[in-house]
């Protein structure tokens, strides 16, 4: 192969590879890519805050999202979070890298600093027979678990307790299983203007 020699930055072939008349670093195609990118999670749970929601780390769609904030002439793209190095195949094949710094800064969630705090807005109460008390709460906290969080359950003389961090998943979970249910809601306080409710559940079986 015959030496070539970057218009641009007069590196040679035998140093960097080419793409037609220039160095890979100087050819000109253009593609804009964020420098950096910052995403939060939770130092607890685990999560990271994705489009405004706290969901399980996914480093695919992280990927997705990097290359989506990229604008410019490739046929395709990928995120490399080892070498924090977009890499873009552009037309002919030819592969382009640009760096973007990927940090994590660590957060809290809300849910996690709830849980610590001890924050509740529900109390189930189950009473009554023994049996149906434990099936039922073990039912209760797998499902409420998955769309809230059980702040603490406690076993008293006369029932089970469990504290759940929101009460509006425990309404419509009630409702779904056709549960009978004593509803009474109490003001507790405000937070930032709004009132704050705390709502018992009391469920009796026979
Ligand atoms: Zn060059
Ligand atoms: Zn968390």
């Amino acid at each position: 192969m015959s030496n070539l020699i970057c218009p641009k930055c007069g590196r040679t072939n035998d140093k960097i590879e080419f793409i037609e008349a220039f160095c890979i670093d100087c050819y000109p195609v253009k593609i804009e890519a964020p420098t950096k990118i910052t995403f939060e999670r939770c130092g607890r749970c685990e999560r990271m805050k994705f489009r405004g929601d706290w969901i399980p780390y996914n480093e695919r769609k992280l990927n997705e999202f990097i290359i989506s904030k990229c604008k410019g002439d490739f046929e395709s793209a990928e995120y490399d979070f080892v070498t924090q190095n977009a890499v873009f195949t552009i037309t002919g094949g030819s592969r382009i890298k640009k760096e973007i710094l990927f940090e994590l800064t660590k957060t809290i969630c809300q849910q996690c600093s709830r849980i610590s705090g001890g924050y509740y807005e529900g109390i189930i109460q189950l009473r009554g027979n023994r049996t149906k008390q434990e099936k039922y709460a073990k039912m209760l906290i797998e499902k409420l678990e998955k769309i809230t969080f059980i702040t603490k359950t406690e076993e008293k003389e006369e029932g089970l307790d469990l504290y759940v961090g929101r009460s509006k998943p425990i309404v419509r979970l009630i409702s779904d299983l056709g549960i009978k249910t004593l509803i009474t809601k109490k003001l507790v306080g405000r937070d930032q203007g709004k009132r704050l409710y705390r709502t018992t559940f009391l469920i009796r079986f026979d």
